[in-house]
């Protein structure tokens, strides 16, 4: 399969710019960037986005597919702190899945991602009544749409004592499983320090392989952090550390309640912090201090599916300064580049040789557009990540309205269905 998409303004947002770029796509990979008149006559099919914005492809770095069919379903209790949001609606929820409802979230919220232009998801799945196997039913939904995906299982204790164990067995299993995929991946998923107990984090720490990354929510409310001090330790990355967790392909989503301690380990390590500015909001949790924190990525931990979005949603939660976009630019740039290729090896934006994940926004400038005020055409142009056309792995998934490979009605009669299975069984508890 080879093809050019091309006459629309190319850039990976940080040093290369085309005015009238196109991109050669051969076998799955990037086979040539630059100029529409030069790269055009390399291949007989010619894709023209018509003066579209056309960018390396969005990674969503924290999320929970499981949630997508819980849109407008309301918690059955008070929801007046963060623990209560927990346990009156999350925790209730995660607890009514079962592989017909895990596998149709997972179909709907990627069918979303695909149509805002995201080519990898990195999912923090939970269903705690039904663990084994679960991990492969999200990879059926990836798989059949074709996008890429980095999976995990939360593990806690929170449904009671042992049943951590078969979490992190799902999590190995999965992981084993994917070592040598470029597609699927999986990682050491655990909910967070304040429903894990120092004998389960042990048992993590002694079974998981030394190259196998965790994936873990940290600071995310002040209760997370009061839980690590009254246990003795210096703050929520220090007892994960302690526990020798922490390396430079960790996720740590939140990270807004630290203590120095964990700024230094931080700093020292490089995990990769993994922002959520739209979900802290909406849980009142606080904002991540980005004078704090300069380098990180973002997710959406559930609240969207959509990027360009979630960096608005940054923009307008920080401070505001002009001075911020320079550090926006890396945050939904190079950061992005640096943490996709700590997983994805080969993985660099519009490079020769690299996976061609690519997405051409629906949006056409009216305005000069240029390597320099790329965020201000994101932010105030774009403002949200609706996808004319996304590829993964040099493959169309969505173009002009259209999935390839997918009955998108179809789908949607089995969503629609699995949305009503789940709904009864959460009221019903
Ligand atoms: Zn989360």
């Amino acid at each position: 399969m080879k093809f050019v998409i091309g006459n629309g303004f190319l850039t990976d947002g940080v040093s290369k710019f085309w005015e009238n770029g196109a991109i050669l796509i051969e076998d799955g990979k990037i086979a040539q960037v630059g100029d529409t008149g030069a790269v055009r006559p390399k291949a007989d099919e010619f894709i023209d986005v018509k003066g579209r914005l056309i960018l390396p492809g969005f990674v969503n770095f924290h999320h929970h597919l499981y949630s997508s069919l819980a849109v407008g379903i309301s918690p059955v209790g008070p929801t007046r702190n963060f623990v209560e949001i927990l346990q009156n609606l999350w925790w209730r929820l995660d607890k009514a899945l079962d592989e017909e409802t895990v596998y149709f979230s997972a179909l709907a919220g990627l069918i979303d991602a695909v149509m805002h232009g995201v080519t990898t998801v990195f999912d923090h799945h939970a269903s705690m009544n039904f663990v084994r196997g679960s991990l492969k039913t999200i990879e059926d939904a990836f798989n059949r749409l074709g996008m890429k995906g980095v999976l995990c299982f939360e593990v806690s204790d929170r449904t009671g004592p042992g049943d951590a164990v078969a979490h992190i067995d799902e999590n190995i299993e999965f992981f084993d499983a994917h070592r040598d995929s470029s597609k699927i991946k999986g990682m050491m998923g655990l909910h967070a320090n304040f429903t894990l107990s120092d004998e389960t984090l042990r048992i993590v720490a002694e079974r998981r392989p030394k190259d196998m990354p965790i994936h873990i929510h940290c600071g995310e409310d002040r209760y997370d952090l009061e839980f690590c001090l009254s246990l003795g330790y210096d703050g929520v990355v220090h007892r994960l550390d302690r526990f020798g967790l922490i390396d430079d392909r960790s996720i740590l989503a939140h990270a807004i309640h630290l203590t120095d301690r964990d700024l230094e380990i931080i700093r020292s390590k490089d995990p990769i912090i993994a922002s959520n500015p739209e979900s802290n909001a909406n849980n009142q949790v606080g904002q991540m201090d980005r004078t704090l924190i300069q380098k990180f990525v973002l997710g959406t931990d559930g609240m969207s599916n959509d990027m360009v979005q979630t960096l608005r949603s940054l923009y307008l939660l920080g401070h505001g300064h002009k001075e911020d976009f320079e550090q926006l630019r890396s945050v939904f740039f190079s950061y992005r580049y640096e943490a996709m290729a700590r997983f994805f090896p080969e993985w660099r934006p519009l490079s020769v040789g690299a996976p061609a994940d690519i997405v051409v926004l629906e949006y056409i400038p009216n305005t000069p557009i240029s390597l320099e005020n790329i965020l201000g055409h994101l932010i105030f142009g774009a403002k949200t990540a609706k996808a004319f056309m996304t590829v993964v792995d040099g493959q169309i998934l969505y173009h002009d309205g259209k999935f390839k490979g997918i009955d998108l009605d179809e789908a949607a009669d089995g969503i629609r269905k699995a949305a009503n299975h789940l709904w009864s069984k959460y009221f019903a508890k």
